[in-house]
């Protein structure tokens, strides 16, 4: 049988988007990763159906899988014909272990390759706005680790004290207050600049900044823990200057969204490019009403019809996977105008080959209905594939006018697992916004939370993508902070910056 193969990954500090094409392009193909807790988990989200997915790293309260069976489990997935890939955080060859476990494969005869990443040790320090090295600042940098394999074994402090360049300790969090005290009385002075970066690269990274004297002080007072780089030296000051991240209008703010899976990419990556931290829970499950009977059939009719009005992205899909079922193209709908009820509804057509003839001007229904009723005579037909949960309005209208053909290709449900997750994040973490993109999604945190637990939402900031999903939450019980402008991802983010610049404003 083929031997598989393996490749040792480096994954990058943690923003996803700083793994390497050659990287992702291996995620993208292989049979197995074997992942630990310092590879950011949006990565996965990257790999062909079917990978199989072993976590190695710690769990809260338990161990780490020991080296010599991470060892075991790739040179046996590997014997399983398997690509395998081994997802490591950072460099995996920056006290990463990944030269043991090359070693290791080597001696078993099992094909290895190595894909090198960016280390926490500079792009870490990067993202907390300190370049590792300056002209003028440093000559040279040191990775030192301020773990050590043996508990009796020392860093050689005497020849570290020493150096001028720049000093960066990975995994030294426990021992912060030795190294400190060791560098100081070996010599350095009490006034080199230190900066802590906690979670680096991440969305909820952290920075704290002291001297040699002080920073253990400020380490316990901010509760600073693991994984944290710990850099000693001049190049920190310039984090006045450098800090582009923490200056991102969206940093430190924490966003719920609570759109379905399939739908929350955009809102999530327009958030993170903000510098924001976007936390997905979805309130709302989009389960399809297929096979469809009745799509199917008027499909089949669909040269009778002269217009299509779509109302969701997810509208647009299920028709499309008809239209493809029946092995018909587009040319089918050559003669029928199309309606797109807002500008993704529109793209998502787009990308389909079909150019929406009316979009309204506010992405509503009642703005459809204002465009149709003035151009509708009583010979139309329209189709409507969409939504079992949609509100009746534009059918009952536009049926006055002439056939109205409505189809439910789709519902849906609250997203009941995600009940816990919504609670403990409202519990133990301080949220700032909280995403609402339809009615649905209203309902769907209702139902989550419980009669009893709303008021751990009274106290956040509640954003609308409209009037109608508005005057759900008013329904409920629950504020309009913020409503879009335009009732569109792009406008609730545009109204939470809002929000902020008048705060920032506020607090000046
Ligand atoms: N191979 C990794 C380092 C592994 S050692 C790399 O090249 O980055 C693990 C240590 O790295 C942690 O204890 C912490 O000190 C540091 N580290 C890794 N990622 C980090 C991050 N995103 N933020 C802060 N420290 C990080």
């Amino acid at each position: 049988m083929k031997i598989g193969k393996v490749y040792l990954v480096g994954a990058g500090p943690g923003d996803y988007k700083l793994v390497t094409l050659k990287g992702l392009e291996l995620v993208k193909k292989c049979d197995v990763v074997v992942y630990d807790r310092l590879s950011s988990p949006e990565i996965l989200n990257n790999t062909k159906d079917g990978c199989e997915f072993i976590y190695v790293g710690k769990k809260s309260g338990n161990h780490t899988m020991k080296q010599y069976d991470i060892n075991k489990l790739l040179v046996e997935k590997a014997k399983e014909g398997k690509e395998v890939v081994r997802l490591k955080g950072g460099d995996p060859y920056v006290f990463g272990r990944g030269g043991e476990e090359g070693e290791y494969l080597f001696n078993e005869g099992i094909d290895f390759e190595v894909v090198p990443g960016i280390t926490s040790a500079i792009g870490g320090l990067c993202y907390g706005g300190i370049p590792i090295t300056n002209r003028g600042y440093n000559t040279s940098f040191h990775i030192i680790t301020g773990h050590l394999k043996d508990e009796k074994d020392e860093l050689d402090f005497t020849n570290l004290a020493k150096l001028d360049g720049t000093l960066v300790f990975l995994m030294g969090m426990k021992n912060l207050e030795r190294i400190c005290e060791e560098l100081i009385k070996n010599g350095k002075n009490i006034d080199t600049p230190v900066a802590i970066i906690h979670w680096a690269t991440y969305p909820n990274q952290q920075v704290i900044t002291g001297k040699l004297s002080n920073i253990t002080e400020e380490v316990k007072k901010h509760k600073i823990t693991s994984p944290s780089l710990i850099v000693v030296g001049e190049v920190v000051k310039l984090r006045e200057k450098l800090n582009f991240q923490e200056r991102k209008p969206l940093f430190g703010k924490n966003i719920i969204i609570t759109r379905p899976e399939t739908q929350e990419e955009g809102i999530t990556n327009s958030i993170l490019s903000l510098g924001g931290n976007p936390i997905s829970i979805p309130s709302i499950e989009i389960k399809d009403i297929w096979p469809n009977s009745e799509l199917m059939e008027a499909i089949d009719d669909i040269t009778e019809y002269s217009y299509i009005v779509f109302t969701s992205v997810n509208g647009v899909k299920i028709f499309m996977k008809g239209l493809d079922y029946r092995s018909y193209d587009v040319r089918k709908l050559g003669n029928i105008k199309v309606v797109a009820i807002g500008s993704a509804t529109a793209d998502s057509l787009k990308e389909r080959g079909i150019i929406a003839d009316i979009i309204p001007k506010r992405y509503i229904a009642e703005d459809i209905y204002d465009e149709l009723s003035s151009i509708l005579d009583k010979n139309d037909r329209i189709l409507i594939p969409r939504s079992k949960n949609a509100r009746s309005y534009l059918v009952d209208e536009l049926s006055n006018i002439c056939e109205v053909k409505e189809i439910h290709t789709y519902y849906t449900e609250s997203a009941k697992n995600n009940k816990d997750i919504l609670l403990n994040t409202l519990n133990n973490q301080e949220i700032d916004y909280i995403t609402f993109t339809s009615s649905s999604t209203v309902k769907g945190v209702i139902d989550l939370l419980g009669k009893d637990n709303i008021d751990l939402i009274k106290v956040i900031n509640k954003v609308s993508i409209g009037p109608i999903t508005s005057d759900t939450m008013n329904k409920y019980g629950l504020n309009v902070d913020l409503e879009a402008e335009k009732y569109n991802v792009e406008g609730i983010i545009k109204s939470i910056l809002l929000e902020e610049d008048k705060s920032n404003e506020f607090n000046k």
